[in-house]
């Protein structure tokens, strides 16, 4: 059969989408307010004409206004289409060493798709029973490291003494921290890049910044890691950001202001959610990210999940080992937030 020579891969599941306004969104992490106004005026001042020219291959606009911001040389920074975009190629650039790349089990779902796409070798390793990250286990042999911080789905946040020790330990290999949910009151490894140059951290524009139908995401690194990820960047398709994204992305990240403003609003309604949470009964670790991983020890989440959905508020259930009593209920607006809230209460009684 001609089918047999095909690449045959499990691919990754997404959360699902909507079109419906009355429904609560709060299954994908998404930001619940618009992205800063700066984005729609640059968006309304592009020159359309412009869009008969092909992008700027390396993303100048973009990657100078994000280096001017995180105050970092232009050849430290690398942009692709999200975050995932950047994490495959990273998969497909420093993890070639045949030994297995090191993740926890519990973790971001598209690690062992891109391992399993990219033909790398991975171990699971598994987070202790109360979701936390053992870092003698990443003292073995390996052929890199890849974790977020804080963790997706468990929203539960390292040091920077952790990820220091991990990097020491694997001085020859590349280890990527994924700071998908670090705006949300963790402290970036941002500041390691210059003393660890297999070090390289990965941000989005997809859940503080407000703009995940864009897909911007970004990686941090020494210089070598940057260059290595661009040319297997330029190897693959010279044009992967449109000119309205890099116009977009500029735009949002000069305004710190706006961007403080949303996350703060979401941090807020995050620790009231917590608070109404642990008063109906669930826990949950203390999360510094923008969802709540909670587990109820009276009642199935997958029931919960199915009341929630006949009453059209959508959370995320992950139907994997040890998480599968757990929902991720990602921080919305307060509105949003009261909604799911006073429906737990009249389910749990
Ligand atoms: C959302 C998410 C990403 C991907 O985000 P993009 O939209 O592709 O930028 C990557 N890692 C983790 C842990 C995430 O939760």
């Amino acid at each position: 059969m001609f089918e047999d020579n095909f690449r045959k891969v499990e691919p990754y599941t997404p959360g699902e989408q909507t079109n419906d306004p009355s429904v609560v969104k709060i299954n994908t992490n998404e930001c619940p307010y618009p992205p800063s106004p700066e984005v729609e005026k640059a968006l309304k001042n592009l020159d359309l004409d412009k869009l008969r020219l092909y992008p700027q291959p390396a993303c100048n606009l973009l990657v100078d206004a994000i280096a001017e911001v995180y105050g970092l040389p232009a050849d430290q920074v690398f942009v692709g289409v999200g975050s995932d975009d950047v994490l495959s190629m990273a998969f497909m650039t420093f993890f070639n060493s045949g030994k297995p790349v090191l993740f926890p089990d519990i973790t971001y779902s598209f690690y062992d798709v891109w391992a399993n796409l990219h033909g790398v070798p991975y171990k699971q390793i598994p987070l202790d029973k109360d979701f936390n990250i053992v870092k003698e286990d990443y003292y073995q042999e390996n052929g890199g490291i890849i974790f977020p911080n804080p963790n997706a789905p468990t929203g539960v946040l390292v040091g920077l003494d952790m990820i220091e020790d991990i990097l020491v330990h694997n001085p020859n290999r590349v280890v990527i921290v994924d700071e998908a949910y670090i705006d949300f009151g963790g402290e970036s490894a941002l500041p390691l890049i210059d003393k660890y140059e297999n070090l390289l951290v990965v941000q989005t524009y997809s859940k503080s910044r407000a703009l995940a139908g864009i897909r911007i995401g970004m990686a941090f690194g020494s210089k070598k890691l940057i260059k290595y990820l661009s040319d297997v960047k330029f190897s693959f398709n010279s044009y992967t950001m449109n000119t309205p994204a890099l116009v977009a992305g500029a735009a949002a990240i000069r305004d710190k202001e706006y961007f403080e403003m949303t996350v703060a609003k979401v941090i807020k309604t995050r620790e009231w959610m917590k608070e109404e949470l642990k008063k109906l009964g669930f826990e949950f670790r203390d999360s510094m990210s923008n969802f709540v991983f909670a587990t109820h020890p009276k009642y199935k989440a997958k029931d919960i999940l199915d009341y929630l959905r006949a009453n059209k508020v959508l959370v995320r259930y992950f139907n994997n080992p040890r998480i599968d009593n757990y929902l991720r209920i990602s921080v919305g607006t307060d509105e949003q937030a009261n909604k799911l809230i006073a429906l737990l209460k009249d389910y749990i009684k």
